[in-house]
Protein backbone atom coordinates (compact mmCIF):
# COMPACT_ATOMS: atom_id res chain seq x y z
CA UNK A 1 0.00 0.00 0.00
CA UNK A 2 1.36 4.11 -0.64
CA UNK A 3 2.61 5.48 2.25
CA UNK A 4 1.42 9.11 3.21
CA UNK A 5 3.78 12.34 4.33
CA UNK A 6 3.36 15.88 4.65
CA UNK A 7 5.90 18.17 4.92
CA UNK A 8 5.55 22.09 5.60
CA UNK A 9 6.70 24.77 3.82
CA UNK A 10 7.34 22.52 0.70
CA UNK A 11 7.17 24.83 -2.05
CA UNK A 12 10.71 25.70 -2.62
CA UNK A 13 14.11 25.65 -0.86
CA UNK A 14 15.07 23.19 1.33
CA UNK A 15 11.33 21.93 1.42
CA UNK A 16 10.97 21.65 -2.44
CA UNK A 17 14.30 19.14 -2.05
CA UNK A 18 12.98 17.04 0.50
CA UNK A 19 9.55 17.09 -1.26
CA UNK A 20 11.12 15.44 -4.05
CA UNK A 21 13.18 12.62 -2.05
CA UNK A 22 9.53 11.53 -0.22
CA UNK A 23 8.15 11.25 -3.99
CA UNK A 24 11.29 9.15 -4.81
CA UNK A 25 11.06 6.93 -1.50
CA UNK A 26 7.22 5.98 -2.42
CA UNK A 27 5.41 8.63 -0.33
CA UNK A 28 2.39 9.90 -1.52
CA UNK A 29 3.05 13.66 -0.85
CA UNK A 30 0.88 16.41 0.74
CA UNK A 31 2.85 19.93 -0.09
CA UNK A 32 2.05 22.31 2.20
CA UNK A 33 3.07 26.01 1.83
CA UNK A 34 1.39 29.48 2.98
CA UNK A 35 2.55 32.46 0.84
CA UNK A 36 0.10 33.03 -2.84
CA UNK A 37 2.83 34.04 -4.78
CA UNK A 38 4.19 29.84 -3.97
CA UNK A 39 0.86 28.38 -5.05
CA UNK A 40 2.56 27.69 -8.78
CA UNK A 41 5.56 26.35 -7.82
CA UNK A 42 3.68 23.92 -5.45
CA UNK A 43 1.50 23.10 -7.80
CA UNK A 44 4.89 22.56 -9.93
CA UNK A 45 6.46 20.75 -8.01
CA UNK A 46 3.40 18.25 -7.23
CA UNK A 47 3.27 17.53 -10.88
CA UNK A 48 6.88 16.87 -11.13
CA UNK A 49 6.76 14.61 -8.19
CA UNK A 50 3.65 12.73 -9.78
CA UNK A 51 5.40 12.42 -13.39
CA UNK A 52 8.87 11.36 -11.85
CA UNK A 53 7.90 9.14 -9.31
CA UNK A 54 4.44 7.67 -10.62
CA UNK A 55 3.07 8.49 -6.67
CA UNK A 56 0.42 11.19 -6.32
CA UNK A 57 0.41 14.56 -4.42
CA UNK A 58 -1.77 17.06 -3.20
CA UNK A 59 -1.39 20.56 -2.75
CA UNK A 60 -2.59 22.69 0.69
CA UNK A 61 -2.38 26.17 1.58
CA UNK A 62 -1.98 26.60 4.88
CA UNK A 63 -0.50 28.82 7.00
CA UNK A 64 0.97 26.97 9.82
CA UNK A 65 1.47 28.94 12.71
CA UNK A 66 -2.16 28.83 13.43
CA UNK A 67 -3.81 25.42 14.69
CA UNK A 68 -6.98 25.83 12.75
CA UNK A 69 -4.71 26.07 9.58
CA UNK A 70 -2.62 22.65 10.70
CA UNK A 71 -6.48 21.23 11.31
CA UNK A 72 -7.32 22.03 7.57
CA UNK A 73 -4.34 20.52 6.31
CA UNK A 74 -4.14 16.94 8.26
CA UNK A 75 -8.19 16.68 7.58
CA UNK A 76 -6.92 17.46 3.73
CA UNK A 77 -4.48 14.84 3.73
CA UNK A 78 -7.10 12.12 5.30
CA UNK A 79 -9.95 12.78 2.93
CA UNK A 80 -7.02 12.57 0.49
CA UNK A 81 -5.67 9.40 1.84
CA UNK A 82 -6.99 7.76 4.70
CA UNK A 83 -5.99 7.89 7.89
CA UNK A 84 -2.44 6.09 7.63
CA UNK A 85 -0.10 9.13 7.40
CA UNK A 86 3.57 7.36 7.74
CA UNK A 87 5.57 9.98 7.70
CA UNK A 88 5.55 13.86 8.86
CA UNK A 89 8.54 16.66 7.91
CA UNK A 90 7.90 20.02 10.14
CA UNK A 91 10.34 22.21 7.72
CA UNK A 92 8.52 25.45 7.64
CA UNK A 93 10.30 27.98 8.94
CA UNK A 94 11.29 31.90 8.63
CA UNK A 95 13.58 34.13 10.11
CA UNK A 96 14.49 37.69 11.47
CA UNK A 97 17.42 39.05 11.60
CA UNK A 98 17.33 41.64 14.02
CA UNK A 99 19.14 42.74 17.88
CA UNK A 100 17.20 42.22 20.64
CA UNK A 101 16.51 46.11 21.53
CA UNK A 102 14.77 46.22 17.98
CA UNK A 103 12.82 43.86 17.53
CA UNK A 104 9.20 43.59 18.00
CA UNK A 105 6.67 41.55 19.92
CA UNK A 106 5.25 40.71 16.75
CA UNK A 107 8.55 40.15 15.02
CA UNK A 108 9.62 37.27 17.45
CA UNK A 109 6.08 36.07 18.09
CA UNK A 110 5.72 35.20 14.80
CA UNK A 111 9.00 33.29 14.18
CA UNK A 112 8.21 31.26 17.68
CA UNK A 113 4.42 30.59 16.26
CA UNK A 114 6.12 29.56 12.34
CA UNK A 115 8.71 27.55 13.55
CA UNK A 116 7.96 25.85 16.74
CA UNK A 117 4.56 26.21 17.56
CA UNK A 118 3.47 24.90 14.18
CA UNK A 119 5.91 21.93 14.83
CA UNK A 120 3.93 21.83 18.24
CA UNK A 121 0.48 21.62 16.55
CA UNK A 122 1.39 19.07 13.33
CA UNK A 123 2.58 16.65 15.87
CA UNK A 124 -0.18 17.11 18.18
CA UNK A 125 -2.48 16.49 15.18
CA UNK A 126 -0.98 13.70 13.32
CA UNK A 127 0.61 11.53 16.27
CA UNK A 128 -2.81 10.05 16.95
CA UNK A 129 -2.91 8.94 13.24
CA UNK A 130 0.50 7.08 13.30
CA UNK A 131 -0.21 5.45 16.76
CA UNK A 132 -2.85 3.58 15.16
CA UNK A 133 -0.90 1.79 12.80
CA UNK A 134 2.71 2.14 13.65
CA UNK A 135 4.57 -0.75 15.40
CA UNK A 136 8.15 -2.33 15.24
CA UNK A 137 8.10 -3.45 11.66
CA UNK A 138 5.76 -0.73 9.81
CA UNK A 139 7.16 2.25 11.00
CA UNK A 140 6.02 5.83 11.17
CA UNK A 141 8.57 8.88 10.72
CA UNK A 142 8.51 12.57 12.22
CA UNK A 143 11.40 14.60 10.83
CA UNK A 144 11.85 18.47 12.39
CA UNK A 145 13.79 20.98 10.45
CA UNK A 146 15.71 22.62 13.21
CA UNK A 147 19.15 24.36 12.41
CA UNK A 148 22.86 25.05 13.62
CA UNK A 149 21.27 28.04 15.18
CA UNK A 150 19.34 26.00 17.53
CA UNK A 151 23.03 24.10 18.55
CA UNK A 152 24.25 27.33 18.83
CA UNK A 153 23.83 30.70 19.60
CA UNK A 154 23.82 33.18 16.21
CA UNK A 155 23.80 37.10 16.71
CA UNK A 156 20.83 38.90 16.14
CA UNK A 157 18.26 35.36 16.08
CA UNK A 158 17.76 34.96 19.25
CA UNK A 159 13.87 34.57 18.68
CA UNK A 160 15.44 31.81 15.23
CA UNK A 161 18.12 30.29 17.90
CA UNK A 162 15.23 29.82 20.55
CA UNK A 163 12.83 28.64 18.22
CA UNK A 164 15.24 25.92 16.90
CA UNK A 165 16.37 24.46 20.26
CA UNK A 166 12.79 24.20 21.02
CA UNK A 167 12.67 21.57 18.37
CA UNK A 168 15.37 19.67 19.54
CA UNK A 169 13.84 19.63 22.63
CA UNK A 170 10.34 18.37 21.30
CA UNK A 171 12.33 16.12 19.14
CA UNK A 172 13.92 13.92 21.85
CA UNK A 173 11.33 13.97 24.70
CA UNK A 174 9.13 13.00 21.38
CA UNK A 175 11.23 10.15 20.67
CA UNK A 176 11.26 8.75 24.18
CA UNK A 177 7.76 9.13 24.16
CA UNK A 178 7.28 6.96 21.24
CA UNK A 179 9.99 4.41 21.65
CA UNK A 180 8.97 1.49 21.17
CA UNK A 181 5.66 1.77 19.30
CA UNK A 182 6.67 2.15 15.74
CA UNK A 183 7.20 5.82 16.03
CA UNK A 184 10.72 7.55 15.26
CA UNK A 185 11.23 10.85 15.81
CA UNK A 186 14.65 12.71 14.32
CA UNK A 187 15.53 16.31 13.88
CA UNK A 188 17.57 17.73 11.06
CA UNK A 189 20.30 20.50 11.71
CA UNK A 190 21.38 22.20 8.72
CA UNK A 191 23.85 24.57 7.79
CA UNK A 192 24.28 27.36 5.76
CA UNK A 193 22.30 26.50 2.72
CA UNK A 194 21.54 28.18 -0.42
CA UNK A 195 18.12 28.67 -0.88
CA UNK A 196 15.65 32.19 -0.68
CA UNK A 197 16.53 32.43 3.19
CA UNK A 198 20.24 33.27 2.11
CA UNK A 199 19.75 35.11 -1.10
CA UNK A 200 19.24 38.19 0.23
CA UNK A 201 23.01 38.06 1.38
CA UNK A 202 25.49 40.12 -1.11
CA UNK A 203 28.14 38.07 -2.74
CA UNK A 204 31.03 39.02 -0.57
CA UNK A 205 28.93 38.48 2.71
CA UNK A 206 28.38 34.83 0.93
CA UNK A 207 32.54 34.33 0.65
CA UNK A 208 32.91 35.60 4.23
CA UNK A 209 30.29 33.51 5.57
CA UNK A 210 31.37 30.77 3.32
CA UNK A 211 35.25 31.47 4.83
CA UNK A 212 33.67 30.33 8.51
CA UNK A 213 32.62 26.93 7.07
CA UNK A 214 35.57 24.36 7.54
CA UNK A 215 34.83 22.54 4.26
CA UNK A 216 34.67 26.16 2.25
CA UNK A 217 31.79 26.37 0.95
CA UNK A 218 27.59 26.62 1.57
CA UNK A 219 25.81 23.84 1.32
CA UNK A 220 22.98 22.64 -1.08
CA UNK A 221 19.25 21.43 -0.47
CA UNK A 222 20.23 18.01 -1.75
CA UNK A 223 22.93 17.64 1.65
CA UNK A 224 19.25 17.87 3.72
CA UNK A 225 17.06 15.80 1.54
CA UNK A 226 20.19 13.03 1.60
CA UNK A 227 20.03 13.43 5.22
CA UNK A 228 15.66 12.85 5.16
CA UNK A 229 15.92 10.16 3.28
CA UNK A 230 19.02 8.42 5.41
CA UNK A 231 16.56 8.93 8.20
CA UNK A 232 13.51 7.52 6.88
CA UNK A 233 15.26 4.51 5.69
CA UNK A 234 17.24 4.10 9.20
CA UNK A 235 15.02 1.80 11.48
CA UNK A 236 17.18 2.02 14.49
CA UNK A 237 18.13 6.06 14.42
CA UNK A 238 15.74 8.12 16.36
CA UNK A 239 15.80 10.78 19.20
CA UNK A 240 19.13 12.08 16.60
CA UNK A 241 19.76 15.51 15.22
CA UNK A 242 21.78 15.02 11.99
CA UNK A 243 23.39 18.06 11.24
CA UNK A 244 24.84 18.59 7.38
CA UNK A 245 27.09 21.42 8.01
CA UNK A 246 30.29 21.27 6.83
CA UNK A 247 31.77 21.00 10.25
CA UNK A 248 30.97 24.84 11.06
CA UNK A 249 29.23 23.03 14.04
CA UNK A 250 30.84 19.51 15.50
CA UNK A 251 28.27 18.13 18.59
P1 LIG B 1 12.79 29.21 2.32
O1 LIG B 1 13.41 28.91 1.00
O2 LIG B 1 12.58 30.62 2.74
O3 LIG B 1 11.41 28.38 2.39
C1 LIG B 1 10.60 28.50 3.53
C2 LIG B 1 9.41 27.59 3.37
O4 LIG B 1 8.61 27.69 4.56
C3 LIG B 1 8.51 27.99 2.20
O5 LIG B 1 7.97 26.82 1.65
C4 LIG B 1 7.43 28.80 2.88
O6 LIG B 1 6.20 28.82 2.18
C5 LIG B 1 7.27 28.02 4.16
N1 LIG B 1 6.60 28.76 5.22
C6 LIG B 1 7.05 29.84 5.90
N2 LIG B 1 6.12 30.22 6.80
C7 LIG B 1 5.08 29.36 6.69
C8 LIG B 1 3.83 29.23 7.34
N3 LIG B 1 3.46 30.06 8.32
N4 LIG B 1 3.00 28.23 6.95
C9 LIG B 1 3.36 27.37 5.96
N5 LIG B 1 4.53 27.45 5.30
C10 LIG B 1 5.38 28.43 5.67
O7 LIG B 1 13.65 28.57 3.51
P2 LIG B 1 14.62 27.32 3.56
O8 LIG B 1 15.99 27.85 3.61
O9 LIG B 1 14.25 26.29 2.56
O10 LIG B 1 14.27 26.81 5.02
C11 LIG B 1 13.52 25.64 5.27
C12 LIG B 1 13.77 25.23 6.71
O11 LIG B 1 15.16 25.00 6.91
C13 LIG B 1 13.38 26.32 7.73
O12 LIG B 1 12.80 25.72 8.86
C14 LIG B 1 14.72 26.95 8.08
O13 LIG B 1 14.72 27.54 9.35
C15 LIG B 1 15.62 25.75 8.01
N6 LIG B 1 17.04 26.09 7.83
C16 LIG B 1 17.48 26.72 6.71
C17 LIG B 1 18.84 27.03 6.59
C18 LIG B 1 19.41 27.71 5.37
O14 LIG B 1 20.61 28.07 5.41
N7 LIG B 1 18.69 27.89 4.28
C19 LIG B 1 19.72 26.68 7.61
C20 LIG B 1 19.23 26.04 8.74
C21 LIG B 1 17.88 25.73 8.84
P3 LIG B 1 5.89 29.96 1.06
O15 LIG B 1 6.68 29.59 -0.14
O16 LIG B 1 4.44 29.87 0.84
O17 LIG B 1 6.32 31.27 1.66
Amino acid sequence: MAKTAIITGGSRGIGEAMALKLGELGYNVVINYRSESSKALSDNLAAKIKEQYKVDTLVVRADVSKYEDCEALVKATVDKFGENIDALVNNAGITNNCNWIDITREQYENVINTNLMSFLHMTHLVLPYMVNHSDRHHQCCIVNTSSVGGLTGVINQADYCASKSGIIGLTRALALEFAGRGIRVNAIAPGMIMTDMLRGVNQEELNALAETIPEGFIGDVSDIAGALGYILTASYVTGQVISPNGGFVMQ
